[in-house]
């Protein structure tokens, strides 16, 4: 079904690091194991990874504890800290295309992606934080009474961090730059898919002056390595990315532990809202690109495509028209738009979506089946005539599937946009000034794109209402995160002064 890619392109691809990152050094795991990554593209195994658990976060928190407590990172001026971080963000890019090749080798994900998004953003968010690192302070508080009230804003202390496969450097430049900004040590948890290229980046980060034990990275899998950092009893925060039911564990492990306070990015079921007064073309287009883009794994992808019934037949077919013309195929390929899904295991999953949507009765535009026979590839896929009440209509599939719904009243659509368990983002598409006030006043989601969808700034706040989270993520709010709050009260002798 896809269109044919063009040319290949042969960017160096260099694994790089492959040992757990402990106090600034790369060493193996305690117990001297390791654990395949694999390309997505045919299934194939990179590299083996050291394989982190239990006792190597131990080691890795008491490194990061170190260097908390004796370490020069949170007792450095802030404009030190901030070069460094610049000086990465240097380095990025410098090493672009490197880091790129890795990401999409590691993944899965259009190299023209990684490379002229993803890494120039890893980039820009380094250097929006360290533009951070000097204006957090605190507040001098009029109190009543003869006192002196200060507000002081100090760091958290030791950070857990655990991030997903999706966008592996985003996540880590969401978690790692605003943990870093304010001044705290890190043990951060990369996802067992895709270890390889926050080792890449991380080693650059040191060459960029980050002291030892400040950032220290324990590849590994979630019930073992995760775990044990969630319910660490000297972690004193703990970020997480990932699906919502492992987000409820997390939540569970920090409260049978130490209650370390916990801010957590979860799934979503995102609505794509088209009336009937957009410019449907580009409404197409978009919608195509909220749900499609990354091979549909993203956890804000326009999942819930609403289209007015005036312009719904319409709308279909043109989404057809560009769901065939989709340029899937091998990611290191020019004009490539999709690449193979993560693994195996999201492979399936999708595919028994799409068995679901068939069986439920939903109507099969186009696509439904994987494409050719070695790795991870599936046809883009479209349903129309989609049902709240279906499985593919309710739960996240995180894959190239699009669901179209039809509506024709706005409070009907507001309505069924929010009967979901999760509250991520939303899209609405209007020229309408009125109905686009109305539908960003009433849609219950951390993000509403109107007339335009994924817009990722630096300094834009992401994150969920209801089950897709608690928190927020880039943006002053994502400093919070990562500060205490502390009051001195001190006694005034001669208030008169
Ligand atoms: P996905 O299904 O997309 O892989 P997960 O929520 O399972 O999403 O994974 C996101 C991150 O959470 C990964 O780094 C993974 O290893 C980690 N993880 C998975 N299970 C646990 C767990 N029980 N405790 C801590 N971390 C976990």
């Amino acid at each position: 079904t896809a269109a044919a890619a063009e040319e290949p392109i042969s960017p160096s691809v260099q694994v790089g690091e492959t040992q757990l990152l402990i106090n600034g050094k790369f060493v193996d795991a305690a117990s001297g194991k390791t654990f395949p990554t694999v390309d997505p593209r045919t299934g194939e195994v990179i590299a083996r990874v050291a394989e982190g658990d239990a006792e190597d976060v131990d080691r890795a928190v008491v490194a990061a504890r170190k260097a908390f407590d004796e370490g020069p990172w949170p007792r450095m001026t802030a404009y030190e800290r901030s070069r460094i971080l610049l000086r990465f963000a240097d380095l990025i890019e410098k090493h672009n295309d490197d880091i790129a090749a890795l990401e999409t080798w590691d993944n899965g994900k259009p190299y023209e992606q990684a490379a002229h998004i993803e890494v120039p953003m890893l980039a820009r968010l380094m250097r929006y934080y360290a533009g951070w690192t000097d204006k957090i302070h605190g507040l001098i508080v009029p109190a009543d009474g003869p006192h002196h009230v200060q507000v002081l804003h100090e760091p958290i202390g030791v950070v857990g961090q655990i991030i997903p496969w999706n966008f592996p450097l985003l996540m880590y430049g969401w978690k790692v730059g605003p943990a870093l900004a304010c001044g705290n040590t890190i043990v951060l948890k990369t996802a067992e898919q895709t270890p390889l290229s926050a080792l890449y980046v991380s080693k650059l980060l040191h060459e960029a002056g980050l002291p030892e034990g400040v950032l220290n990275i324990v590849s590994g899998f979630g019930p073992t390595a995760g775990a044990a950092l969630a319910s660490h009893m000297d972690v004193d925060k703990i970020a997480f990315t990932g699906s919502t039911d492992t987000g409820k564990v997390i939540l569970e492990l920090s409260a049978r532990s130490n209650l370390k306070p916990v801010t957590l990015e979860l799934g979503g079921k995102s609505p794509f809202i088209v009336m009937d007064d957009a410019d449907i073309d580009q409404a197409v287009e978009l919608a195509h690109f909220a749900l499609f883009f990354n091979q549909g794994q993203c956890c804000c992808a326009g999942s819930r495509t609403f289209v007015h019934e005036r312009v719904y037949d319409e709308f279909v077919e043109k989404s057809k028209a560009r769901a065939l013309k989709r340029v899937v195929g091998d990611p290191f390929r020019k004009g490539v738009e999709q690449g193979p899904q993560i693994d195996d295991e999201q492979f399936k999953k999708i595919l028994r979506y799409i068995k679901s949507g068939v069986d439920s009765g939903a109507t099969l535009v186009t696509g439904g089946d994987k494409l050719g026979d070695k790795g991870y590839y599936i046809q883009p896929t479209i349903f129309s005539d989609v049902q709240d009440g279906m499985k593919i209509a309710q739960e996240e599939i995180f894959g190239p599937v699009q669901s179209i719904f039809k509506f024709n009243d706005l409070n009907e659509v507001i309505k069924r946009a929010n009967a979901s368990q999760y509250g991520l983002a939303a899209g609405v598409f209007t020229n309408n000034l009125d109905t686009a006030n109305t539908l960003t006043r009433a849609l219950r989601a951390g993000t509403v794109w109107v007339n335009c969808f994924d817009i990722f700034d630096a300094a834009i706040p992401f994150g969920g209402y209801k089950m897709s989270g608690i928190g927020r993520e880039k943006g002053i709010d994502s400093l919070k995160n990562y500060l205490q709050v502390k009051a001195v009260v001190t006694a005034l002798k001669n208030p008169a002064w």
